[in-house]
């Protein structure tokens, strides 16, 4: 079958490596794609949220199936709009309806769903501009370090952790009166802090049953030993080694089924993949945060290590047939590393010559923010490439990751050495 992938990161260029491989591809698109996709599929310039011009492609490239990449236009409602337009509804679309995607569009709407499925979360309460003043008083009754989020989507920038009390009162002001975050910051959860340490599961669901997929932890700081500014993603291991089997039972029978019961028993539709952000304090885990497609740079460690055939196991998806499925998992594990263009997270250049790709072996290099022109790769985002590795251990497939970057360069090329180093 013909096969479109929405989106242009390092998530969506592991997508294409994947489902290029499969058998039942034919034809593979992406939108808009970056030069890694280039190389492997049919790039497709238009915007995701632009639901027309993916119709058009649709249409014209007779695409029977489309995986949505990025929150963006399934918060929008991409597959609303499938399921309601006559000439798509049987193009098989991979991701959820908006009522679906609300869990990631809205932290209040998260915090409500777990309250009422009695899914463990941290405690919480929610204003807006008109209840500033109550919120000021219930950060007062809670012990610092204070946790505000911003309601709706900030581009993953909408939450702050503020150790002074005066300052979280400050910032909630500035968030609920002063549009911090924009429309997103117009509702603000504020929520108890939980200490312990954070790792993700990731589920692919068809609205009724659902299949675990690899654990994953991603390094979320620019700096070694997770300092400095939050970033997309600076790399990623899978499994989480303190994951372990009574710990992933936990998470199963006290999140993962409740979510899914949840979304059945509400009549949400919802044919995609749940990404549960947990945190697990005293070995007991706590969601916090859902987000309703796969993540990035995790992505770029999950997907290599499933060995069923991903066009099979979307197809069920969608044709609400998980439950009949086996899903085999590679046993060895995987890491990512990020090349990103110097000064990121804040200003950084583009249009960087990156040198060194063809000799790279022995590991994958997934394209993040890449673009061909005139037969050069040259850098087109902050993050720029994810080397990612499997090996027996995490620690050897490091170590085949980090003798590769040592080939690659471009102008300001940066990384992290130390993915890995808490484990
Ligand atoms: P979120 O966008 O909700 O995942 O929040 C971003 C980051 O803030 C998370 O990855 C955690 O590191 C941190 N965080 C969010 N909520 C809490 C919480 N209740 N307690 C401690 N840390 C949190």
């Amino acid at each position: 079958m013909n096969i479109f992938i929405l989106g242009s990161g390092g998530r969506e260029h592991t997508f294409a490596y994947k489902i290029a491989e499969s058998k039942r591809c034919e034809e593979l698109f992406v939108a808009p794609g970056n030069a890694g996709t280039a190389s492997i599929a049919t790039n497709v310039e238009l915007k995701v949220t632009d639901f027309e011009a993916v119709k058009k492609c649709v249409l014209e490239n007779n695409i029977e199936m489309v995986i949505v990449g990025p929150e963006d236009p399934l918060v929008h409602g991409i597959a609303d709009y499938f399921a309601e337009t006559s000439e798509l509804k049987n193009t098989m679309l991979i991701g959820p309806s908006k009522r679906g995607a609300l869990l990631e569009g809205s932290k209040q709407r998260a915090k409500e769903f777990m309250m009422q499925h009695n899914i463990p979360t941290a405690a919480y309460e929610s204003f807006t501009a008109k209840s500033l003043e109550a919120g000021k008083a219930f950060l007062e009754k809670l012990k610092p370090p204070y946790v505000l989020k911003a309601d709706g989507l900030a581009a993953g920038k909408g939450v702050l952790i503020l150790k002074d009390l005066n300052e979280a009162k400050q910032e909630l002001e500035n968030m609920l009166t002063h549009s911090k975050f924009g429309e997103a910051s117009s509702k603000v959860v504020i929520e108890e802090f939980l200490d312990g340490i954070e790792l993700s599961v990731f589920v692919l669901t068809d609205g009724k049953n659902y299949k675990i997929l690899p654990t994953a932890k991603d390094y979320k700081r620019i700096g070694e030993g997770d300092t400095g500014l939050n970033t997309g993603g600076m790399g990623a291991i899978s499994p989480v080694p303190f994951a372990d089997d009574i710990l992933m039972k936990k998470i199963e029978d006290r999140i993962v089924k409740p979510t899914v019961d949840g979304l059945s028993e509400e009549k949400i539709d919802y044919k995609g993949f749940v990404f549960i952000g947990l945190i697990k304090v005293d070995n007991e885990p706590y969601v916090i945060e859902y987000n309703v497609r796969m993540g990035d740079p995790e992505t770029e460690v999950v997907l290599p290590r499933i060995k069923t055939d991903l066009v099979d196991l979307l197809e069920a998806t969608y044709h609400q047939n998980l439950g009949n499925f086996n899903i085999e998992i590679d046993g060895r594990a995987a890491t990512t590393v990020m090349l990103v263009s110097g000064g990121y997270p804040e200003d950084y250049e583009k249009g960087k010559e990156i040198s060194g790709l063809e000799s790279v072996e022995g590991s994958i290099v997934f394209h993040a923010g890449t673009k061909l022109e005139n037969d050069k790769t040259l850098t087109n985002g902050g993050r720029v490439l994810a080397i990612t590795s499997l090996d027996d251990d995490f620690r050897k497939a490091l170590k085949k990751s980090y003798q590769n970057i040592e080939k690659l360069s471009f102008d300001r090329m940066q990384y992290r050495s130390d993915i890995g180093f808490d484990l």
